[in-house]
This record gives structure tokens, C-alpha cells and sequence, in this order.
């Protein structure tokens, strides 16, 4: 991945894909069903924005996302907005804030946030058919750019139940501006959103990037041994960046109430860190305090040169994937670690249900107490682990490949642009006909 830096917003370098190479995985059917959303969109200007290029789980669908739009045929970019740290400092906290912290939120913030947003929208001169904005970092930018005549859509990728009244009251008038909004679960709609339009789509992996292709057993045993872990040993694998909600003191706590009963057991805790996210540093260091000098507790990220195919040997080589979120908007790592066919055992919160259906293809649970039991309950029993695994995989080859996104996507724009399933088909009628 490769940036390009201009004022304002930086446009994002992207690989090529191709949507045909996706048919030995999900069918050719969906292949034509894709292609068949995609003729009355032909050419049709597309822009995402967000704010950075690499971690976390947006940054990693775009990169699959946006390929996937270009090869069906629409002028698809991706963008991300530039700003200074105190930017970053305030849509940290109020990430933190609308997961449910009681933050403050003071002028100088709502200055940091608007002066920013500013900044980028001054750069943002083309006009596009459709504007998808990602999460709240870049949310006012519809209402400084309010005269655009494209259709304006909010992505947000974060569970907002909980969502502190002062962050939510601040950010609704700039979502009120979109034409939709997406969410990934119904839950997480504000009841006082006031919006033309609003899309339930969940996240998805891809089937073919480099942390999801299939790799050979010995080449994954040998990522592990370059890291020093002993892929002839038990190992849990939680892979997340290193945020309070993604809980990884309590996935420490897990690892030692497991090794109790299982001494070998390693633990792999693997975290990039991303650069909105001015905390992982700091939370980096509690963790590595928290494990102490244990030799089994490996705490990877990033500067270690973990990248996609590293994460994509821990997951494969796990013998137990965990997710022991407190809060999870969706959780990518519930469905990497699945589609490795892997039992996955993850928090009762946000997005995780949704992935994981409790005791069929993993473990949901709500305390370290409760987690432990399951990992010791898959350790001693391989068979049901085995089975579990299975079954997750074709659970995410169903609902949450890229394949599927995209269709989401596909139908949310001809929704908006007032294509009717009967105008598809005529289009497709007219191609078969030329
Ligand atoms: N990830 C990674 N390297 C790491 C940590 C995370 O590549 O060291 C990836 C992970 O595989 C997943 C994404 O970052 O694809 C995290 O997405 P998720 O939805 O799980 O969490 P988020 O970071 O968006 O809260």
C-alpha cells in the first residue's frame, strides 16, 4: 500500500482485483448477480473517505472494496483525510465516547474536529456520484460540502448503543446532512436519526487478500518458528490492536487460567498500530507490563513486521481464536479466524453475535471466568473444536465475504439513484440483445 501526498486528502494507491478470481470461493451465481447489480452503475464516479490507510478493520475492507468496485465497472477512489494529532487526540475520544465513555467534550475539541474537517474539505473540489464517508473523523464534510449534487453516505462502522449523549448530539446534525446511512446492525441506530435512508450492511473479509488466502501448514509453521513460537504447542491467538475495549489484560488472565491446566500453552497477542489511534503505544506498554517476563506470552505488532501474511499463520496455526472484546463494532478478526475454519471464542457484544452462533460455530462469553472454561472446554476436546471451525467457515462464506459487501453496496446505490430491480433487468436485457 502506497500513499500519495497532496494537501487536504491523499488519494490511496490500490492493487487490481478481479471479480471472477472470486468464483471457485462463493459460485459463479454470485459472480452474475454482481455483475447484473452492476450494469445500470456503470461509470458511475465513487469516492470513500476515511481516515487511514492501514489497521483497523476499515482501512482493511476499503483495500478489497474499492478494487472490487473498479473492476465491476465504476470509477471507484479511496481518500483519506490528513490532520494534526490534537485531531486525532479528539476523534480518539470520540470513538471512545460514542462506544459509551463519559468524556468531555470541550470547545477547544469541537474546534480541533471542525478546523480539520475544514482543511479537508477546502481540498475536495471533484464531484463524485456517490460519497461514502466512513465513521465520524470525516462526518462534516456533507455539510461543508453541502451544494454537491452526488448522494451522501455515512458509514459507520461503530456500535452506537451506548453512545454518550454529548458526543451523539454533537456529531447527529452532520449525519442528518447524508442522504443514508449505513450501519452493520439495527441496533445500532440512533432512534432520533433523522436520515432519507438508512442500510444495515455487516463488514466482510476477503477471501483472497493475503491474510485470508489458503497457506500450507509448513509455510505457517514457519512464520510461527520465526517469531519464536513453537507451532508443536497449544496456542491462543487474539489478534487486535491494543485498545482498552478489545480487553487484552483479560486475554492474559485467560492465557493463565488455561496454562494452569495446559503448562504449554502459548499465548499471541498480535496488534497493529494504527495511525488514528494515538493511544495503542501507550496501551501497548500495559499489556507488555501485564505479561510480565513470561517467555509464552508473544505481544507482536506492526514494527515486529507482523503484516497480513504473519496474521494469516497465527489465525491458521491457532488452536483457539480469541475476540474478547468488550465493545466491537464488528470484529473482522471473528471472521478471519472462522473462515481458517478455527473455533472462535469471542465477547457477547456488538457485531460478535452476529458472527459467531453460541455452542454451533464458537463460544460467546461475557467474563474472563466464562472464556477461560470455553478455551479449556475446546482444548480438551479437538473433535468439537474441529466441528466448530467447519462450520464457522461456510457461516462467513455466506454472509460476510467481500462478494457480499459489495452486492450490499451495489444495491444501496441503485436504491439511491432510483434503479428499480425492473431497470436492472432491462439493462441486462438490452446487453444480452447488442
Ligand atoms: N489487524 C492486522 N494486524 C494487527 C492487528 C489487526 O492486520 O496487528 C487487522 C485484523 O486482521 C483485522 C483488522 O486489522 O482485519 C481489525 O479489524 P476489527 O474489525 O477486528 O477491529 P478494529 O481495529 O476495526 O476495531
Amino acid at each position: 500500500m502506497q500513499e500519495i501526498r497532496t494537501p487536504g486528502m491523499q488519494n490511496v494507491v490500490l492493487a487490481t482485483k478481479t471479480l471472477a478470481d472470486y468464483a471457485p470461493v462463493v459460485g459463479d451465481d454470485v459472480i452474475a448477480e454482481l455483475e447484473r447489480l452492476a450494469r445500470p452503475l456503470q461509470g458511475a464516479r465513487v469516492l470513500h473517505i476515511n481516515a487511514t490507510a492501514y489497521g483497523g478493520g476499515v482501512a482493511e475492507m476499503l483495500h478489497t472494496l474499492v478494487p472490487l468496485m473498479r473492476n465491476v465497472g465504476l470509477e471507484a477512489e479511496w481518500r483519506i483525510i490528513s490532520g494534526h494529532d490534537e485531531f486525532y487526540t479528539v476523534t480518539k475520544s470520540m470513538h471512545n465516547a460514542l462506544q459509551g465513555m463519559d468524556l468531555d467534550l470541550t470547545p477547544a475539541m469541537r474546534a480541533a474536529y471542525l478546523h480539520a474537517n475544514v482543511d479537508n474539505a477546502v481540498y475536495l473540489d471533484d464531484s463524485f456520484d456517490y460519497v461514502i464517508v466512513h465513521d465520524p473523523q470525516p462526518a462534516p464534510l456533507r455539510m461543508l460540502r453541502a451544494a454537491d449534487p452526488g448522494k451522501w453516505i455515512w458509514r459507520c462502522h461503530i456500535d452506537l448503543t451506548a453512545a454518550s449523549p454529548r458526543y451523539w448530539g454533537f456529531l447527529r446534525p452532520f449525519v442528518q446532512m447524508y442522504d443514508a446511512a449505513i450501519f452493520t446492525m439495527p441496533q445500532y441506530v440512533k432512534r432520533d436519526l433523522q436520515i432519507g435512508k438508512i442500510a444495515i450492511i455487516p463488514p466482510a473479509i476477503d477471501p483472497l487478500s493475503p491474510k485470508n488466502a489458503p497457506m500450507k501448514d509448513t509455510d505457517a509453521r514457519r512464520v510461527l518458528e520465526l517469531y519464536h513460537i513453537d507451532s508443536n504447542r497449544p496456542t491462543l491467538v487474539q489478534v487486535s490492536r491494543f485498545d482498552p475495549w478489545k480487553d487484552p489484560l483479560g486475554v492474559i488472565d485467560v492465557y493463565r487460567g488455561v496454562k494452569a491446566e495446559f503448562p504449554d500453552v502459548q499465548l499471541v497477542m498480535a496488534g497493529s498500530m494504527a495511525h488514528d489511534d494515538p493511544e495503542g503505544m501507550e496501551y501497548y506498554q500495559r499489556t507488555k507490563d501485564y505479561a510480565g517476563d513470561d517467555p509464552d506470552i508473544h505481544l507482536l505488532s506492526n514494527l515486529d513486521g507482523v503484516g497480513n501474511v504473519e496474521i494469516n499463520a497465527f489465525q491458521r496455526e491457532a488452536t483457539v481464536v480469541l475476540q474478547k472484546s468488550l465493545r466491537e463494532g464488528f470484529g473482522l478478526t471473528v471472521a478471519e479466524g472462522l473462515w481458517k475454519s478455527r473455533p472462535v471464542i469471542g465477547g457477547n457484544v456488538g457485531g460478535i453475535p452476529l458472527q459467531i452462533e453460541d455452542g454451533a460455530t464458537g463460544f460467546l462469553v461475557s467474563s474472563v471466568e466464562e472464556c477461560t472454561g470455553r478455551v479449556l472446554e475446546l482444548m480438551r476436546d479437538p473433535r468439537q473444536a474441529r466441528a466448530m471451525g467447519e462450520r464457522g467457515r461456510e457461516e462467513v462464506r455466506h454472509k460476510f465475504l467481500s462478494t457480499a459487501n459489495l452486492r450490499n453496496y451495489l444495491n444501496l446505490f441503485s436504491d439511491l439513484a432510483g434503479i428499480t430491480r425492473d431497470a436492472t433487468e432491462t439493462a441486462e436485457r438490452e446487453l444480452t440483445h447488442v
